[in-house]
Protein backbone atom coordinates (compact mmCIF):
# COMPACT_ATOMS: atom_id res chain seq x y z
CA UNK A 1 0.00 0.00 0.00
CA UNK A 2 0.87 3.62 -0.75
CA UNK A 3 2.11 5.75 2.21
CA UNK A 4 4.26 8.61 1.83
CA UNK A 5 5.22 11.34 4.64
CA UNK A 6 6.31 15.01 4.89
CA UNK A 7 9.11 15.14 7.33
CA UNK A 8 10.05 18.88 7.88
CA UNK A 9 12.04 20.00 10.76
CA UNK A 10 10.21 22.38 12.88
CA UNK A 11 13.16 25.07 12.70
CA UNK A 12 10.71 27.97 11.61
CA UNK A 13 7.61 28.59 9.29
CA UNK A 14 7.03 26.36 6.27
CA UNK A 15 8.46 27.75 3.12
CA UNK A 16 6.36 27.86 0.04
CA UNK A 17 8.60 24.49 -1.24
CA UNK A 18 7.85 22.54 2.05
CA UNK A 19 4.30 23.25 1.25
CA UNK A 20 4.71 22.04 -2.55
CA UNK A 21 6.95 18.51 -1.26
CA UNK A 22 3.75 18.18 1.34
CA UNK A 23 0.58 18.95 -1.44
CA UNK A 24 2.72 16.71 -4.11
CA UNK A 25 2.74 14.34 -1.38
CA UNK A 26 -1.01 14.68 -0.11
CA UNK A 27 -2.05 13.91 -3.73
CA UNK A 28 0.14 11.14 -4.65
CA UNK A 29 -1.51 8.96 -1.27
CA UNK A 30 -5.09 10.22 -2.28
CA UNK A 31 -4.66 8.94 -5.67
CA UNK A 32 -3.27 5.94 -4.83
CA UNK A 33 -6.07 5.45 -1.29
CA UNK A 34 -2.78 5.38 0.39
CA UNK A 35 -1.80 7.19 3.41
CA UNK A 36 0.26 10.70 4.20
CA UNK A 37 1.41 11.62 7.20
CA UNK A 38 3.42 13.57 9.12
CA UNK A 39 6.53 13.12 11.10
CA UNK A 40 7.92 16.26 12.97
CA UNK A 41 11.84 15.77 12.58
CA UNK A 42 13.21 17.32 15.63
CA UNK A 43 16.53 15.65 16.55
CA UNK A 44 18.58 18.78 16.03
CA UNK A 45 17.65 20.62 19.56
CA UNK A 46 20.08 23.45 18.71
CA UNK A 47 17.65 24.34 15.60
CA UNK A 48 14.41 24.15 17.37
CA UNK A 49 12.08 26.64 17.05
CA UNK A 50 9.18 26.90 19.48
CA UNK A 51 5.57 26.91 17.76
CA UNK A 52 7.15 25.73 14.59
CA UNK A 53 5.54 22.59 14.73
CA UNK A 54 1.85 23.89 15.69
CA UNK A 55 2.22 26.52 12.65
CA UNK A 56 2.76 23.37 10.10
CA UNK A 57 -0.04 21.72 11.21
CA UNK A 58 -2.07 24.67 11.31
CA UNK A 59 -0.63 26.05 7.44
CA UNK A 60 -1.96 22.33 6.39
CA UNK A 61 -4.89 22.35 7.62
CA UNK A 62 -5.48 25.62 6.23
CA UNK A 63 -4.54 24.58 2.93
CA UNK A 64 -7.15 21.36 3.11
CA UNK A 65 -4.06 18.89 2.81
CA UNK A 66 -4.07 17.92 6.62
CA UNK A 67 -1.88 14.29 7.11
CA UNK A 68 -4.30 11.36 7.92
CA UNK A 69 -1.56 9.88 10.50
CA UNK A 70 0.37 12.49 12.95
CA UNK A 71 1.25 13.77 16.18
CA UNK A 72 -2.07 13.53 17.89
CA UNK A 73 -4.12 11.85 15.40
CA UNK A 74 -4.01 8.04 14.64
CA UNK A 75 -0.78 7.18 15.47
CA UNK A 76 -0.84 3.90 14.38
CA UNK A 77 3.08 4.19 13.99
CA UNK A 78 3.82 6.47 16.96
CA UNK A 79 5.52 8.41 18.12
CA UNK A 80 5.58 11.07 14.94
CA UNK A 81 8.32 13.03 16.78
CA UNK A 82 11.71 12.02 16.62
CA UNK A 83 12.43 13.63 19.76
CA UNK A 84 10.12 11.54 21.41
CA UNK A 85 11.19 8.35 19.78
CA UNK A 86 15.40 8.54 20.40
CA UNK A 87 15.57 5.23 22.95
CA UNK A 88 14.47 3.58 20.00
CA UNK A 89 17.57 5.19 17.20
CA UNK A 90 20.25 3.38 19.12
CA UNK A 91 19.99 -0.25 18.72
CA UNK A 92 20.27 0.31 15.05
CA UNK A 93 23.28 2.72 14.92
CA UNK A 94 24.27 -0.88 17.39
CA UNK A 95 23.49 -2.81 14.38
CA UNK A 96 25.47 -1.73 11.53
CA UNK A 97 28.11 -1.24 14.37
CA UNK A 98 28.10 -5.35 14.30
CA UNK A 99 27.70 -5.57 11.13
CA UNK A 100 30.68 -3.38 9.93
CA UNK A 101 28.80 -1.07 8.24
CA UNK A 102 29.28 1.53 10.93
CA UNK A 103 32.38 2.62 13.36
CA UNK A 104 33.03 4.55 16.48
CA UNK A 105 35.31 8.09 15.81
CA UNK A 106 36.96 9.78 18.96
CA UNK A 107 37.60 12.62 16.34
CA UNK A 108 38.34 15.63 18.54
CA UNK A 109 37.24 19.16 16.84
CA UNK A 110 41.19 19.73 16.93
CA UNK A 111 41.68 16.68 14.89
CA UNK A 112 39.66 17.81 12.35
CA UNK A 113 40.35 21.11 11.88
CA UNK A 114 43.88 19.74 11.61
CA UNK A 115 42.96 17.29 8.50
CA UNK A 116 40.82 20.23 6.93
CA UNK A 117 44.23 22.52 7.13
CA UNK A 118 46.29 19.52 5.22
CA UNK A 119 43.54 18.91 2.69
CA UNK A 120 43.19 23.55 1.74
CA UNK A 121 47.06 22.95 1.72
CA UNK A 122 47.64 20.46 -0.80
CA UNK A 123 44.34 22.27 -2.92
CA UNK A 124 41.81 19.82 -1.78
CA UNK A 125 38.11 19.52 -0.45
CA UNK A 126 38.47 17.70 3.19
CA UNK A 127 36.10 15.27 3.00
CA UNK A 128 35.99 12.40 6.29
CA UNK A 129 36.17 9.05 3.79
CA UNK A 130 37.96 5.76 3.31
CA UNK A 131 41.55 7.56 3.42
CA UNK A 132 40.72 9.21 6.70
CA UNK A 133 39.16 6.33 8.46
CA UNK A 134 41.93 3.99 7.53
CA UNK A 135 44.79 6.12 8.80
CA UNK A 136 43.60 7.39 12.30
CA UNK A 137 44.19 5.14 15.00
CA UNK A 138 41.11 6.54 16.49
CA UNK A 139 38.30 5.56 14.58
CA UNK A 140 37.20 2.25 13.12
CA UNK A 141 41.11 0.82 13.45
CA UNK A 142 40.90 0.64 17.61
CA UNK A 143 40.38 -2.54 18.49
CA UNK A 144 36.76 -3.29 20.15
CA UNK A 145 37.86 -3.67 23.39
CA UNK A 146 39.86 -0.23 23.27
CA UNK A 147 36.93 0.94 21.86
CA UNK A 148 34.58 -0.10 25.09
CA UNK A 149 37.35 1.60 27.27
CA UNK A 150 37.50 4.87 25.49
CA UNK A 151 33.35 4.87 26.27
CA UNK A 152 33.34 3.92 29.53
CA UNK A 153 35.90 7.03 30.05
CA UNK A 154 33.48 9.34 29.00
CA UNK A 155 35.47 10.00 25.67
CA UNK A 156 33.35 11.94 23.09
CA UNK A 157 32.48 9.66 20.13
CA UNK A 158 30.35 9.81 16.85
CA UNK A 159 28.99 7.02 14.98
CA UNK A 160 30.17 6.90 11.52
CA UNK A 161 28.67 5.18 8.49
CA UNK A 162 31.44 3.01 6.71
CA UNK A 163 31.11 4.07 3.09
CA UNK A 164 32.32 1.38 0.44
CA UNK A 165 35.01 2.58 -1.60
CA UNK A 166 35.01 1.90 -5.10
CA UNK A 167 31.75 1.42 -5.71
CA UNK A 168 28.83 2.26 -8.46
CA UNK A 169 25.79 2.77 -7.34
CA UNK A 170 23.13 1.88 -9.46
CA UNK A 171 20.67 4.79 -8.45
CA UNK A 172 16.56 5.08 -9.70
CA UNK A 173 14.19 7.91 -9.09
CA UNK A 174 11.40 8.10 -10.34
CA UNK A 175 11.45 12.03 -11.63
CA UNK A 176 15.43 11.81 -12.74
CA UNK A 177 15.43 8.08 -13.96
CA UNK A 178 18.45 6.38 -13.90
CA UNK A 179 21.10 7.92 -11.87
CA UNK A 180 24.88 6.91 -11.49
CA UNK A 181 26.82 7.35 -8.54
CA UNK A 182 30.44 6.43 -7.52
CA UNK A 183 30.58 6.22 -3.91
CA UNK A 184 34.22 7.38 -3.75
CA UNK A 185 32.68 11.46 -3.45
CA UNK A 186 30.66 10.10 -0.43
CA UNK A 187 31.97 11.20 2.92
CA UNK A 188 31.78 8.73 6.01
CA UNK A 189 28.57 10.48 7.43
CA UNK A 190 27.75 10.64 10.96
CA UNK A 191 24.49 9.02 11.93
CA UNK A 192 24.76 9.16 16.18
CA UNK A 193 26.53 11.08 18.34
CA UNK A 194 27.65 10.54 22.06
CA UNK A 195 24.45 12.80 23.38
CA UNK A 196 22.36 9.84 22.37
CA UNK A 197 21.27 11.64 19.26
CA UNK A 198 20.82 9.94 16.00
CA UNK A 199 21.22 12.80 12.65
CA UNK A 200 19.56 13.09 10.42
CA UNK A 201 20.05 10.55 7.97
CA UNK A 202 19.63 7.49 10.82
CA UNK A 203 16.57 8.88 11.91
CA UNK A 204 15.20 9.59 8.85
CA UNK A 205 16.01 6.11 7.43
CA UNK A 206 15.11 3.98 10.61
CA UNK A 207 11.61 5.72 10.58
CA UNK A 208 10.73 5.53 7.10
CA UNK A 209 11.78 1.76 7.16
CA UNK A 210 9.56 1.50 11.10
CA UNK A 211 6.51 3.99 9.33
CA UNK A 212 6.49 1.28 6.64
CA UNK A 213 6.88 4.50 3.72
CA UNK A 214 6.26 3.42 0.51
CA UNK A 215 7.93 6.64 -1.96
CA UNK A 216 10.11 9.37 -0.40
CA UNK A 217 8.53 12.49 -2.38
CA UNK A 218 10.76 15.35 -1.73
CA UNK A 219 11.80 18.31 -2.40
CA UNK A 220 15.84 18.33 -4.63
CA UNK A 221 17.96 19.28 -2.46
CA UNK A 222 17.82 16.02 -0.81
CA UNK A 223 19.61 14.39 -3.91
CA UNK A 224 22.56 14.66 -2.89
CA UNK A 225 21.45 12.55 0.37
CA UNK A 226 19.75 9.67 -2.26
CA UNK A 227 22.83 7.49 -2.22
CA UNK A 228 24.07 7.48 1.11
CA UNK A 229 20.35 6.58 1.92
CA UNK A 230 20.18 3.47 -0.40
CA UNK A 231 23.31 2.27 0.84
CA UNK A 232 21.47 2.89 4.58
CA UNK A 233 18.80 0.42 3.58
CA UNK A 234 21.25 -1.96 1.60
CA UNK A 235 23.55 -2.01 5.38
CA UNK A 236 19.86 -2.99 7.24
CA UNK A 237 18.93 -5.46 4.42
CA UNK A 238 15.26 -3.67 4.13
CA UNK A 239 13.79 -2.71 1.10
CA UNK A 240 13.98 0.65 -0.07
CA UNK A 241 11.58 3.05 -0.86
CA UNK A 242 11.18 4.55 -3.74
CA UNK A 243 12.29 7.77 -4.33
CA UNK A 244 10.95 10.97 -6.43
CA UNK A 245 12.71 13.58 -5.79
CA UNK A 246 11.06 17.24 -6.78
CA UNK A 247 12.41 20.41 -8.60
CA UNK A 248 13.39 23.75 -7.39
CA UNK A 249 10.79 26.27 -7.21
CA UNK A 250 13.10 29.20 -8.76
CA UNK A 251 12.65 33.00 -8.19
CA UNK A 252 10.38 34.87 -11.22
CA UNK A 253 14.00 36.27 -12.56
CA UNK A 254 17.01 34.93 -12.85
CA UNK A 255 17.68 31.55 -11.92
CA UNK A 256 18.21 31.26 -8.23
CA UNK A 257 16.44 29.42 -5.86
CA UNK A 258 13.02 30.96 -4.37
CA UNK A 259 14.46 32.72 -1.05
CA UNK A 260 12.18 34.39 1.31
CA UNK A 261 14.07 37.72 0.93
CA UNK A 262 12.78 37.43 -3.25
CA UNK A 263 9.32 37.12 -1.61
CA UNK A 264 9.98 40.10 0.34
CA UNK A 265 11.42 42.22 -2.28
CA UNK A 266 8.64 41.24 -4.33
CA UNK A 267 6.08 42.15 -1.90
CA UNK A 268 5.27 38.83 -1.74
CA UNK A 269 4.87 35.95 0.79
CA UNK A 270 6.11 32.76 0.55
CA UNK A 271 4.72 31.28 3.51
CA UNK A 272 1.04 29.81 3.90
CA UNK A 273 0.39 32.00 7.22
CA UNK A 274 1.58 34.75 8.86
CA UNK A 275 4.59 34.09 11.17
CA UNK A 276 5.82 36.38 13.99
CA UNK A 277 9.74 34.22 15.08
CA UNK A 278 9.53 33.90 18.30
CA UNK A 279 13.26 33.63 18.88
CA UNK A 280 14.49 37.05 16.44
CA UNK A 281 10.83 38.51 16.48
CA UNK A 282 11.21 38.93 12.78
CA UNK A 283 7.62 39.09 11.72
CA UNK A 284 6.80 37.44 7.87
CA UNK A 285 3.82 37.74 6.30
CA UNK A 286 1.71 34.80 4.66
CA UNK A 287 -0.57 33.90 2.35
CA UNK A 288 -3.62 33.53 4.36
CA UNK A 289 -3.35 36.98 6.29
CA UNK A 290 -2.24 38.61 2.38
CA UNK A 291 -6.00 37.88 1.81
CA UNK A 292 -5.35 33.90 -0.51
CA UNK A 293 -8.17 31.13 -0.86
CA UNK A 294 -6.33 28.04 0.28
CA UNK A 295 -7.77 26.49 -3.16
CA UNK A 296 -5.53 29.06 -5.31
CA UNK A 297 -2.56 28.10 -3.41
CA UNK A 298 -3.31 24.68 -3.47
CA UNK A 299 -4.24 25.44 -7.41
CA UNK A 300 -0.44 27.13 -8.38
CA UNK A 301 1.69 25.19 -5.90
CA UNK A 302 0.33 22.08 -8.58
CA UNK A 303 1.63 23.62 -11.26
CA UNK A 304 5.04 24.61 -10.19
CA UNK A 305 6.76 21.57 -11.52
CA UNK A 306 3.35 19.58 -12.97
CA UNK A 307 1.06 19.88 -15.55
CA UNK A 308 -1.45 17.25 -16.49
CA UNK A 309 -0.49 16.90 -20.06
CA UNK A 310 -2.95 19.70 -20.95
CA UNK A 311 -3.00 23.20 -21.12
CA UNK A 312 -5.75 23.10 -17.88
CA UNK A 313 -4.54 25.51 -15.34
CA UNK A 314 -7.37 25.61 -13.16
CA UNK A 315 -7.63 22.54 -10.99
CA UNK A 316 -9.63 21.94 -7.34
CA UNK A 317 -8.34 19.71 -5.25
CA UNK A 318 -10.40 16.79 -6.27
CA UNK A 319 -9.54 17.12 -9.82
CA UNK A 320 -5.50 17.35 -9.09
CA UNK A 321 -6.00 13.93 -6.56
CA UNK A 322 -8.10 12.46 -9.58
CA UNK A 323 -5.11 13.55 -11.72
CA UNK A 324 -1.57 13.76 -10.57
CA UNK A 325 1.00 11.10 -11.65
CA UNK A 326 4.26 11.82 -10.16
CA UNK A 327 5.54 10.73 -13.66
CA UNK A 328 4.51 14.13 -14.93
CA UNK A 329 6.31 16.00 -12.43
CA UNK A 330 9.05 18.02 -14.46
CA UNK A 331 13.18 17.61 -13.75
CA UNK A 332 13.66 21.61 -14.27
CA UNK A 333 13.89 23.61 -11.99
CA UNK A 334 9.84 25.89 -11.61
CA UNK A 335 9.13 29.59 -12.25
CA UNK A 336 7.20 31.26 -9.05
CA UNK A 337 5.25 33.93 -10.79
CA UNK A 338 3.67 36.28 -8.13
CA UNK A 339 1.37 37.62 -11.21
CA UNK A 340 -0.26 34.57 -11.87
CA UNK A 341 -0.99 33.45 -8.19
CA UNK A 342 -2.93 36.57 -8.24
CA UNK A 343 -4.81 35.81 -11.02
CA UNK A 344 -5.33 32.71 -9.36
CA UNK A 345 -7.16 34.06 -6.91
CA UNK A 346 -9.27 36.04 -9.14
CA UNK A 347 -10.68 32.97 -10.33
CA UNK A 348 -11.32 31.38 -6.57
CA UNK A 349 -12.91 34.69 -5.54
CA UNK A 350 -15.06 35.03 -8.24
CA UNK A 351 -16.26 31.13 -7.45
CA UNK A 352 -17.08 32.48 -3.94
CA UNK A 353 -20.53 32.80 -3.23
CA UNK A 354 -22.00 36.34 -2.75
CA UNK A 355 -23.11 35.71 0.97
CA UNK A 356 -19.44 33.99 1.87
CA UNK A 357 -17.78 36.60 0.21
CA UNK A 358 -19.81 39.43 2.29
CA UNK A 359 -19.02 37.97 5.20
CA UNK A 360 -15.61 37.94 4.97
CA UNK A 361 -16.19 41.29 4.00
CA UNK A 362 -18.13 42.72 6.58
CA UNK A 363 -15.06 42.84 9.45
CA UNK A 364 -13.41 45.59 7.09
CA UNK A 365 -16.21 46.93 6.71
CA UNK A 366 -16.96 47.49 10.74
CA UNK A 367 -13.39 48.23 11.09
CA UNK A 368 -14.37 51.73 9.49
CA UNK A 369 -17.15 52.31 11.46
CA UNK A 370 -19.35 51.23 8.99
CA UNK A 371 -23.05 50.40 9.72
CA UNK A 372 -24.84 47.80 7.63
CA UNK A 373 -26.08 44.78 7.21
CA UNK A 374 -25.67 41.19 5.20
CA UNK A 375 -28.54 41.73 2.95
CA UNK A 376 -26.90 45.13 1.74
CA UNK A 377 -23.32 43.78 1.60
CA UNK A 378 -24.01 40.54 -0.20
CA UNK A 379 -25.82 42.79 -3.33
CA UNK A 380 -23.01 45.20 -2.93
CA UNK A 381 -20.32 42.13 -3.15
CA UNK A 382 -22.05 40.73 -6.56
CA UNK A 383 -21.86 43.85 -7.99
CA UNK A 384 -18.01 44.70 -7.90
CA UNK A 385 -16.64 40.84 -7.01
CA UNK A 386 -15.94 40.61 -10.93
CA UNK A 387 -13.09 43.25 -10.29
CA UNK A 388 -11.68 42.08 -7.31
CA UNK A 389 -8.23 39.99 -6.36
CA UNK A 390 -8.50 40.03 -2.92
CA UNK A 391 -11.66 40.25 -0.06
CA UNK A 392 -9.84 43.44 0.92
CA UNK A 393 -9.82 44.79 -2.65
CA UNK A 394 -13.71 45.44 -2.30
CA UNK A 395 -13.46 48.09 0.16
CA UNK A 396 -11.73 50.04 -2.46
CA UNK A 397 -14.54 48.97 -5.13
CA UNK A 398 -17.44 49.54 -3.12
CA UNK A 399 -16.98 52.56 -1.02
CA UNK A 400 -19.41 54.53 -2.06
CA UNK A 401 -22.02 52.06 -1.72
CA UNK A 402 -21.75 53.08 2.06
CA UNK A 403 -20.45 56.42 2.14
CA UNK A 404 -20.82 59.64 -0.06
CA UNK A 405 -18.00 61.14 -1.77
CA UNK A 406 -15.65 63.66 0.13
CA UNK A 407 -13.95 64.46 -2.66
CA UNK A 408 -14.19 64.41 -6.94
CA UNK A 409 -11.61 62.92 -8.99
CA UNK A 410 -10.01 65.83 -10.33
CA UNK A 411 -9.83 64.54 -13.78
CA UNK A 412 -13.17 63.77 -14.60
CA UNK A 413 -14.29 67.09 -12.80
CA UNK A 414 -13.80 68.62 -16.16
CA UNK A 415 -16.76 67.10 -17.54
CA UNK A 416 -18.57 69.13 -14.74
CA UNK A 417 -19.71 72.24 -17.27
CA UNK A 418 -21.45 75.40 -16.53
CA UNK A 419 -24.89 73.84 -17.44
CA UNK A 420 -24.22 71.26 -14.99
CA UNK A 421 -25.83 72.32 -12.14
CA UNK A 422 -28.74 72.98 -13.90
CA UNK A 423 -29.06 69.66 -15.47
CA UNK A 424 -28.42 68.02 -12.05
CA UNK A 425 -30.95 70.67 -10.42
CA UNK A 426 -33.74 69.27 -13.16
CA UNK A 427 -32.90 65.39 -12.52
CA UNK A 428 -33.66 65.81 -8.82
CA UNK A 429 -36.91 66.67 -9.67
CA UNK A 430 -37.18 64.01 -11.96
CA UNK A 431 -35.88 61.45 -9.36
CA UNK A 432 -38.21 62.85 -7.02
CA UNK A 433 -41.31 61.77 -9.10
CA UNK A 434 -39.89 58.23 -9.27
CA UNK A 435 -42.30 55.39 -7.47
CA UNK A 436 -40.67 52.19 -8.33
CA UNK A 437 -37.47 53.34 -7.76
CA UNK A 438 -35.33 49.68 -9.18
CA UNK A 439 -33.06 49.93 -11.31
CA UNK A 440 -34.51 49.63 -14.69
CA UNK A 441 -37.71 51.89 -14.20
CA UNK A 442 -35.07 54.76 -13.04
CA UNK A 443 -32.93 54.22 -15.94
CA UNK A 444 -35.88 54.07 -18.12
CA UNK A 445 -37.72 57.37 -16.73
CA UNK A 446 -34.41 58.77 -16.43
CA UNK A 447 -33.35 58.18 -20.43
CA UNK A 448 -37.14 59.26 -21.54
CA UNK A 449 -36.46 62.31 -19.56
CA UNK A 450 -33.55 63.36 -22.28
CA UNK A 451 -34.44 62.03 -24.92
CA UNK A 452 -37.81 64.44 -24.46
CA UNK A 453 -35.06 67.64 -23.75
CA UNK A 454 -32.13 66.49 -26.14
CA UNK A 455 -30.26 66.43 -23.77
CA UNK A 456 -26.46 64.76 -24.71
CA UNK A 457 -25.87 61.29 -22.73
CA UNK A 458 -22.60 62.40 -21.69
CA UNK A 459 -23.76 65.41 -20.26
CA UNK A 460 -25.68 63.63 -17.37
CA UNK A 461 -24.55 60.64 -16.96
CA UNK A 462 -20.65 61.69 -16.18
CA UNK A 463 -21.61 64.30 -13.97
CA UNK A 464 -24.32 61.66 -12.34
CA UNK A 465 -21.47 59.10 -11.86
CA UNK A 466 -19.14 61.56 -10.43
CA UNK A 467 -21.57 62.99 -8.01
CA UNK A 468 -22.90 59.36 -6.83
CA UNK A 469 -18.87 58.39 -7.01
CA UNK A 470 -16.37 60.59 -6.61
CA UNK A 471 -14.88 59.40 -9.64
CA UNK A 472 -15.86 57.42 -13.02
CA UNK A 473 -15.74 53.87 -11.90
CA UNK A 474 -18.05 51.67 -10.61
CA UNK A 475 -21.06 49.40 -11.88
CA UNK A 476 -23.84 50.30 -13.62
CA UNK A 477 -24.93 53.69 -12.22
CA UNK A 478 -28.59 52.98 -12.28
CA UNK A 479 -27.76 49.83 -9.99
CA UNK A 480 -25.54 52.17 -7.87
CA UNK A 481 -28.80 54.66 -7.28
CA UNK A 482 -31.16 52.01 -6.44
CA UNK A 483 -28.75 50.75 -3.97
CA UNK A 484 -28.16 53.58 -2.03
CA UNK A 485 -32.13 54.53 -2.62
CA UNK A 486 -33.56 58.31 -3.26
CA UNK A 487 -32.80 60.05 -0.39
CA UNK A 488 -28.81 59.59 -0.48
CA UNK A 489 -28.74 60.09 -4.12
CA UNK A 490 -30.73 63.22 -4.27
CA UNK A 491 -28.45 63.98 -1.24
CA UNK A 492 -25.36 63.39 -3.12
CA UNK A 493 -26.34 65.53 -5.92
CA UNK A 494 -27.16 68.49 -4.04
CA UNK A 495 -23.62 68.04 -2.47
CA UNK A 496 -21.93 68.13 -5.71
CA UNK A 497 -24.10 70.86 -7.00
CA UNK A 498 -23.39 73.40 -3.31
N1 LIG B 1 13.67 16.69 7.80
C1 LIG B 1 13.97 16.83 6.40
C2 LIG B 1 13.51 18.22 5.99
O1 LIG B 1 13.53 19.09 6.80
C3 LIG B 1 13.28 15.74 5.63
C4 LIG B 1 13.87 15.43 4.29
C5 LIG B 1 13.25 14.18 3.73
O2 LIG B 1 12.08 14.26 3.31
O3 LIG B 1 13.89 13.13 3.77
O4 LIG B 1 13.14 18.50 4.89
Amino acid sequence: PVRVRFAPSPTGPLHIGGVRTALFNYLFAKKHGGTFYLRVEDTDQNRFVPGAEQYIMEALEWLGIAPDETVGKNEKFGPYRQSERKPLYKQYADELINSGWAYYAFDSADDLDQLRKNAEETGNTFIYNHTVREHLDNSLTNSTEKVAERITNGEEYVIRFKTPVNETLHLKDIIRGDIKFDTNLLDDKVLFKSDGMPTYHLANIVDDHLMETSHVIRGEEWLPSMPLHELLYKAFGWEAPQFAHLPLILKPVGNGKLSKRDGDKLGFPVFPLDWNDPISGEKSSGYREKGFFPEAVVNFLSLLGWNDGTDQELFSLEELVAKFDLNRVHKAGAKFDPEKNKWFNQHYLKLQSDASLAEAFMPILSEKGIVTDMEYVTKVVALVKERATFVTDLYELSDFFFVAPTAYDEKASKNWKEETPGLMQELISVLENIGDFTSVNIETIVKDWMTKNEIGMGKVMQPFRLSLVGALKGPHLFDIVEMIRKDETIKRLQQAIA
